[in-house]
């Protein structure tokens, strides 16, 4: 996507592509919408896709495939083993990355579960700038331990630090020093999700990695959201200006061991794995993939979907095709911030991020403030967003609620997918709830599953906001869906 100036002065991103293939989508009435909520539990993951106009809970599997993508699926080798689709994935992460070593996984968190297996035992500490859910859950029941070594700016809502997904070196360095015979791997998230998609620089992963080789502990890095990070890296990094994505990519992926991804979010396709530089650490991790993916040629994965990520790997290094998501994530949150509504700065990749605290600080943080905005904000617009906030969290071994650091709404773009003018009705709506914010109430839960519960957990509004809600929407747009 280029930067292009507008001669009127408008300040709008522009496709650098165009849309051959469509979906219709159905904008249900606000009544529907409030009993399709209570429906689903007030949990925006158990929602009927008909009863959804604009889906932005997540980027994953849900971005828009190019013709060549498409293409390539048509020629994907299918056999059982020994797949010449799986050569030609294999030899795109070599060329990408360097490594030599591909694993193929279903998707990024069974790519989390063959290294938490083979690395992570009782009591094992495993540093990492923030957590993703299924990693954490991952380690956890293994009985090891995440140390969150963020540095304070990541956690800030309102910030203008370009890279506030950046380790704090020195709690990496002191807690290495103490501990490290406990660390079999140091994480590395790029295009940290759950903080809102905000990026490390390339200069902290290279001294977060080279700290971590000096007390010998293997490098791991999470690679679901790097296309993303690459994006920042080259555009706010000074010294990465003069670097191609490609030259990027090589320089982070030298420095670490391991590398894992979701394919639903890198690759523009479904799927995951594992790459590896070293034979000895891919002969440690092999058995487990035949034992819970599938065999070692597709980890059950669909080989079109093999084939169709090797070609987004290719499309990842080109910054027409990468800038397409972060620069509508920031036209959407500069309008939300011109009207007010409090959001995540500066904007992340992934998706814009409501900040559920002061968009409604009358709802305690025990009543689920970003699970109560979420939702309202489908109630207000039919648009489905995820829930970033103590619900995604797990309760302590003691059985008391663990209160996230941060409360937000994360309105997901996937890439390619929405256009300006649904951007622009996804603004109007959440502006019209932020005037609207004092009727939003909180929830609580009336089935609650012990871990992952933001999945299947089902909650109620606590006192009856969701009717007030539909009344005031009624009252101010008549007629109108
Ligand atoms: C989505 C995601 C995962 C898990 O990938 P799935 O394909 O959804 O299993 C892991 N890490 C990060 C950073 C992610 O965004």
């Amino acid at each position: 996507m280029a930067e292009i100036r507008f001669y009127g002065g408008e300040e709008i991103p522009l496709e650098l592509h165009k849309v051959r293939i469509v979906q219709k989508l159905d904008l249900v009435p606000v009544e529907r919408r409030a009993e399709a909520m209570a429906e689903a539990g007030f949990n925006t993951f158990l929602l009927k896709n008909k009863d959804i106009y604009l889906d932005m809970l997540t980027d994953s599997g849900v971005n828009a495939m190019s013709d060549r993508q498409l293409a390539a699926m048509m020629v994907a080798d299918d056999s059982y083993a020994g797949s010449a689709t799986f050569t030609r994935l294999t030899e795109k992460l070599t060329e990408l990355f360097g490594t030599e070593y591909f694993l193929p996984a279903h998707q990024g968190r069974a790519a989390e579960n063959i290294i938490a297996m083979t690395f992570v035992k009782k009591g094992s500490i495993i540093p990492m700038n923030y957590h993703f859910t299924t990693t954490k859950a991952h380690i956890t029941r293994l009985g090891g331990y995440v140390e969150e070594l963020v540095a304070d700016e990541g956690v800030k809502i309102e910030s203008d630090c370009p890279f506030k997904g950046n380790f704090d070196l020195e709690k990496l360095e002191k807690l290495l020093k103490e501990k490290h015979d406990r660390i079999p791997l140091m994480r590395i998230e790029a295009g940290t999700n759950l903080i809102g998609g905000q990026p490390l620089s390339l200069e902290n992963i290279e001294k977060a990695c080279d700290i971590a080789h000096s007390y010998g502990v293997l490098t791991v890095l999470d690679a679901s959201l790097l296309q993303d990070n690459l994006y920042f890296i080259k555009t706010r990094e000074k010294a990465a200006q003069n670097l191609s994505l490609r030259e990027i990519t090589r320089r982070i992926s030298s420095k670490m061991d391991i590398i894992y991804f979701s394919g639903r979010k890198l690759g523009f396709a479904r799927g995951g794995g594992i790459s590896i530089h070293d034979k000895a650490l891919y002969l440690k991790m092999r058995e487990l993939v035949p034992m819970f993916e599938g065999f070692l040629t597709y980890g059950g994965m669909s080989v079109r979907e093999m084939e169709a990520m090797t070609v987004g790997l290719e499309e990842s290094m080109d910054i027409d095709v990468i800038s397409q998501g972060p620069l509508f994530i920031k036209y959407m949150t500069d309008e939300l911030i011109k009207r007010g509504v409090p959001v995540v700065t500066p904007p992340g990749g992934l998706g814009c991020h409501l900040d559920a605290t002061r968009f409604i600080p009358h709802v305690r943080q025990e009543e689920y403030p970003a699970g109560s905005l979420a939702a309202a904000v489908y109630i207000a617009g039919g648009i489905r967003g995820m829930e970033r906030g103590t619900i995604s969290e797990q309760r302590e071994e003691d059985g008391s609620e663990h209160l996230a650091a941060v409360e937000l709404l994360r309105l997901a773009l996937p890439r390619r997918v929405f256009t300006l003018s649904q951007v622009k009705y996804a603004v109007d709506r959440i502006s019209w709830l932020y005037d609207n914010r004092n009727l939003i109430g909180g929830l609580k839960f009336i089935e609650e599953p012990s871990s992952l519960r933001f999945f299947f957990g089902r909650l109620e509004p606590v006192s009856p906001w969701p009717e007030a809600l539909v009344k005031a929407f009624r009252k101010e747009f008549g007629e109108s869906l």
